[in-house]
């Protein structure tokens, strides 16, 4: 991968942001030191960072993608109350064992949960 002062740019926004953010969140603080930088520099970095496997794209089926810079597998909740991604630990051995029987060998995978994060949770009880 070529060196890029923009790509380390959007690299070191990902860590910092520490949230899953989403594209145009990465966009809106990198932006604010590297003037001349447009959405679609940020959306070509973050993918040739996800395809080196600098970072990891969390899919949420009917929503913008989420960046995130942990690389340990791991999955992820969406709050579909407040829209926040959170890391969640599965206990996947069982998983791939289930995947594995029918199917050939898992390299990677990733499973996005929908449901209510903790704090909406909360908020809602009554
Ligand atoms: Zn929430
Ligand atoms: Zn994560």
């Amino acid at each position: 991968m070529r060196y890029s002062r923009q790509r380390e740019l959007v690299l070191k926004k990902v860590a910092a942001l520490d949230d899953h953010p989403t594209a145009e969140e990465i966009y809106e603080i990198a932006s604010r030191e590297s003037p001349g930088l447009s959405l679609g520099t940020v959306y070509r970095n973050l993918n040739v960072l996800a395809d080196a496997k600098r970072i990891r794209r969390v899919s949420v089926p009917g929503h913008a993608d989420r960046f995130d810079h942990t690389l340990r597998e791991h999955s992820h909740m969406y709050c579909t109350c407040c829209g926040s991604v959170t890391d969640v630990e599965l206990d996947d051995a069982a998983l791939l064992q289930i995947i594995e029987a029918g199917a050939g060998k898992i390299e990677d995978y990733s499973l996005t949960l929908f449901g209510v994060c903790g704090k909406c949770r909360g908020k809602s009880s009554n």
